[in-house]
C-alpha cells in the first residue's frame, strides 16, 4: 500500500480506553485529529475509488459480463481503498480452483517462501501468485518480486535468516492476525517449511 502520511511532532501514539495521546521525549499531550494517521479516503488519491467492503467492489464495481466469464487466473479490476486503510491496493476478480465462487481480493503476503497470494472469500483457500503467470501483479501493487522456484525462494528465505541469526537476532514468524486467512496462510507455511 502507498501512504501519503504527513511529517508528525511525536514520537509515538497510545491509544487505550482514555482514548488517544501522542508522546513526545518521553512527556504524554493529548493527541488532536491532526496527530492521527491520515485515511487514505480522506487524502485526495486520485488512483483510487473509496468502497464500503469488498462485497461493493463485486456488487458494482465489476462488469458484469466479466464477472459471468472470469476464469482461475486474476484479473485486475482497479485500485480501491476501504475504511480505516492508509493505502490503496489493486484488487483482482478471479474464480476459486477450489469451491468455484467468483471472488475479489486483494494481494495478501506471503504463502510459499514469499509469494502473494489471494484468498477466496467463501472457503478461505488461497491462490498462490506465481512470478511466472503473475509478475504484472507484483509490479503493479509494487512489492519486491521473488525469485520464481520454489527452490530459490526457500534458499533467498534461509539467507536472510542465516544473516539476521548471524548478527544476534532471532527469528520468530509471527502469524497474529486470527483470520481465516492467515490461518491458511499459517498452515500452508507449516507444510511447506516442515513437510507438516
Ligand atoms: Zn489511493
Ligand atoms: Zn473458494
Amino acid at each position: 500500500m502507498s501512504s501519503g502520511q504527513a511529517v508528525r511532532d511525536y514520537d509515538y501514539l497510545i491509544t487505550d480506553s482514555n482514548g488517544t495521546r501522542k508522546v513526545k521525549d518521553g512527556i504524554e499531550y493529548p493527541a488532536t485529529e491532526n496527530d492521527l494517521p491520515k485515511k487514505h479516503q480522506d487524502s485526495d488519491c486520485t488512483e483510487c475509488t473509496f468502497v464500503g467492503d469488498q462485497e461493493t467492489i463485486l456488487a458494482f464495481k465489476v462488469d458484469r459480463q466479466l464477472r459471468q466469464t472470469v476464469w482461475y487466473e486474476p484479473v485486475f479490476v482497479g485500485k480501491f481503498t476501504m475504511p480505516g486503510w492508509v493505502g490503496h491496493s489493486g484488487f483482482y476478480l478471479f474464480k476459486c480452483r477450489e469451491c468455484d465462487e467468483v471472488c475479489v481480493d486483494y494481494s495478501h503476503g506471503y504463502t510459499d517462501f514469499g509469494l502473494m497470494y489471494l484468498a477466496c472469500r467463501y472457503c478461505g483457500e488461497g491462490l498462490p501468485l506465481e512470478v511466472t503467470k503473475e509478475r504484472s501483479i507484483y509490479e503493479r501493487e509494487g512489492v519486491h518480486i521473488p525469485k520464481p522456484t520454489r527452490e530459490e525462494r526457500i534458499q533467498d528465505l534461509n539467507d536472510v535468516i542465516a544473516d539476521a541469526e548471524s548478527r544476534g537476532v532471532r527469528v520468530i514468524i509471527d502469524f497474529s492476525e486470527d483470520s481465516q486467512r492467515s490461518k491458511v496462510g499459517y498452515f500452508q507455511f507449516l507444510r511447506d517449511y516442515f513437510d507438516f
